[in-house]
């Protein structure tokens, strides 16, 4: 008769603990659920500021082009 192992994890909003069989999993509700997206959706992570100035973007399109002279490297390594 093999072991059963129960997998559980610990909510990520209020850490719960919530079985691997829960429909919510590995949240323990929909709510917790719902809470967890909205702190990515409320700017919880800033990858990037948007920049208007065109002067700006002009200037860091150069130094782009002086720092990659080829700009067309992938998988060097
Ligand atoms: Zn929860």
């Amino acid at each position: 008769m093999p072991k059963k192992k129960t997998r559980a994890l610990r909510c990520p909003t209020c850490r719960t603990i919530v079985l691997a069989g829960d429909p919510e999993f590995p949240f323990c509700s929909e709510r917790c659920r719902l809470i967890d997206l909205g702190k990515w959706a409320s700017g919880g992570y800033v990858i990037s500021t948007p920049i208007t100035d065109p002067e700006q973007l002009e200037n860091m399109a150069e130094e782009q082009a002086k720092k990659n002279p080829n700009d067309n490297d992938e998988d060097a390594q």
